[in-house]
């Protein structure tokens, strides 16, 4: 029987594991899993469009075990109380089929997406990077922050949402960990003095959220809201200055930032940086980005790591969702469905 783990099972697996052992673990299995890339079946998305968002179904598999989520990308959702992304999805063995584990992924999503971002930063930051500017204080930020202050070094966030609440919230959230918070009237406040530059904004638009103004020698920005057609969030005149990692070409070309660049522009993935065959950072003064969609292959990872500390610990409960008969060949006993009654001949 699948494990099913709703969010309060995430949320004991954080309580117990500690978000910055999660946040290392979560990283390393990105490590094993972008290192052996090739062994992965992989497509782009399959995406649904409708006027305010997307609805996304995410699959990939190996040979052992094939994975998909299925994820939302509303940003007016927050509008009408509910969040811009939301997510579930589900670990399966391949040599049966049969899924392994059903969970939440809201939660594993904002994980994942931060532990990706901080593991394509080690591959392209310069690595004495301190300072982070955060554009976008919503629901992937305190993530965002969290995973480049504890498995980074980052030690300063300069911060600017365009809605207030947003960025008093992350105020809070972030009050009392060992970070300099500076809050930002503008962009261009925030990335003052930044060596990171985290775009994670949310709107269904090809925005300048930054542009050629803020390219600066040595920089690295972490792109995370731009993912979809019609929707980025750097000026595309500023991506030549740029040298640039993507997570899988295939999609990133529909959804990336490099939907604005010629089909035939080279572009590195980040797994042939990870293996050394194609460094995209060579020097100090480099600008370089991390134009993340968000691929399949890190919710892979995510959960199979929590597949194994639920498995090893106590979380989550079985569920029926699918499951197997005492006899494999005997499905119609299961719904014990009780004889016809005899049909009385019409009269
Ligand atoms: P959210 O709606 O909770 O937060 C987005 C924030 O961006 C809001 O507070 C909004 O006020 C702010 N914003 C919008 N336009 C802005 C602008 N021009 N300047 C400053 N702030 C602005 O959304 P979220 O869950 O935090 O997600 C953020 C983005 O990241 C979304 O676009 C989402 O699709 C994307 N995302 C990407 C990945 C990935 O793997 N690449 C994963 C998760 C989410």
């Amino acid at each position: 029987m699948a494990l099913l783990l709703e969010k309060h099972d995430i949320q004991a697996i954080v309580a117990e594991v500690g978000l910055a052992e999660l946040m290392d673990r979560v990283i390393d299995h990105l490590a094993e899993d972008f290192g052996r890339w090739e062994g992965f079946d992989k497509s782009p998305r399959t995406a649904n469009h409708y006027p305010h968002g997307v609805i996304e179904l995410m699959p990939i598999s190996n040979e052992d075990w094939y994975s998909f989520k299925y994820v939302t990308g509303h940003p007016r959702n927050p509008l009408d109380g509910k969040l811009t992304v939301a997510a579930f999805g589900a670990l399966a063995e391949a040599s049966s089929g049969y899924p392994v584990m059903v969970s939440e992924m809201t939660l594993l999503t904002a994980i994942r997406t931060a532990a990706t971002s901080v593991f394509a930063a080690r591959l392209l930051a310069r690595p004495d990077s301190r300072t982070m500017a955060l554009i976008g204080t919503g629901c992937q930020a305190e993530f965002q922050s969290y995973a480049f202050h504890h498995s980074f070094g980052i030690d300063t966030v300069r911060f600017y949402d365009v809605d207030p609440d947003a960025c008093r919230k992350f105020a809070r959230n972030m009050a009392g960990h060992p970070l300099r918070l500076v809050r930002c009237d503008s962009i261009d406040e925030a990335c003052e003095g930044a060596d990171i530059v985290s775009t994670v904004t949310a709107d269904k638009a090809n925005r300048t959220v930054v542009g050629r103004k803020h390219l600066i020698p040595g920089r690295h920005f972490n792109g995370v809201g731009g993912d979809c057609p019609g929707k980025t969030e750097l000026a595309s005149d500023m991506l030549a200055d740029l040298k640039i990692a993507v997570e899988y070409e295939p999609q990133s070309r529909i959804e990336g930032e490099i939907q604005a660049l010629p089909a035939d522009t080279p572009v590195t993935e980040l797994w042939q940086v990870l293996n050394g065959t194609a460094p995209v950072r060579t020097s100090d003064e480099d600008m370089t980005l991390f134009d993340s969609v968000g691929f399949a292959i890190e919710d892979f990872s995510v959960l199979r790591c929590i597949y194994g500390i639920a498995n090893d610990g106590d979380f989550g409960r079985r569920s029926t969702l699918v499951f197997a008969p005492d006899d494999p060949k005997d499905l119609y006993s299961e719904l014990a469905v009780p004889a016809l009654p005899k049909r009385v001949a019409a009269m």
